[in-house]
């Protein structure tokens, strides 16, 4: 269930609506056909609020406050196979970052979401190190969320204990390089 919040005004709504749909990747939603196929081969699809092909449906319909407060964007692993599948070469997950990014941005994404925390938690170990560090990653995100990750303790020891976790971070050659390729590919976003 999507849950309860203050409503966002129609006008906003509808602005909201036109800038998904005004633009790409969010414009290739109008030739959906809704089939289903992305709902039906999305592994997450039982977990999220709504499959993709009915958040596509809300979005059609002017619904977009209750599209954007859903679980389904956050849910999204980028695993790909809805485009792969799908008939009209949608570019879903693309879509998905973007429905993501506009969440934020609108404050719509509902408190009891814990993504967004892992998401800059990973952000963070990238700015860092280049890459995730999954001891430091999880470290981070239990400062917010210590309960989650002692609920995963166990796990970790075994992971530790055959050396598939590492407790000290790993950087890559230059990590200040791929900082300044991701502030350049965000600026470009920006400037969209
Ligand atoms: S597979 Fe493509 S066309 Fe079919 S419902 Fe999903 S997004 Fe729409
Ligand atoms: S890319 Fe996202 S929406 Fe598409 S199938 Fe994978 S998890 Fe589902």
């Amino acid at each position: 269930m999507i849950g309860k919040g203050y409503c966002v005004q129609a006008d906003l709504e509808k602005k909201l609506q036109a800038e998904i749909l005004g633009r790409e990747p969010g414009n290739s939603i109008l030739t959906c056909i809704q089939c289903g196929t992305c709902s039906g081969s999305c592994p997450l699809a039982d977990a999220m609020d709504a499959g993709p092909r009915a958040l596509f449906a809300l979005i059609r319909d002017g619904q977009v406050e209750q599209a954007l407060r859903s679980n389904t964007s956050w849910y999204c692993v980028s695993c790909y196979q809805c485009m792969v599948q799908c008939p009209q070469q949608i570019p879903i997950t693309d879509i998905m970052y973007l429905l993501k990014q506009l969440s934020l941005e609108q404050g719509l994404v509902p408190r009891d979401n814990k993504m967004p925390d892992l998401y800059a938690a990973f952000e963070r170990q990238v700015n860092l190190f280049g890459k995730v560090s999954e001891a430091l990653l999880m470290a981070d995100y239990g400062i917010k969320h210590p309960l989650d990750v002692m609920a995963n303790a166990a796990a970790a020891v075994k992971l530790l204990a055959k050396g598939r976790l590492h407790l000290v971070p790993r950087k890559i050659e230059a990590p200040r390089r791929l900082q300044a390729m991701i502030d350049a590919a965000g600026q470009k976003e920006h400037a969209r």
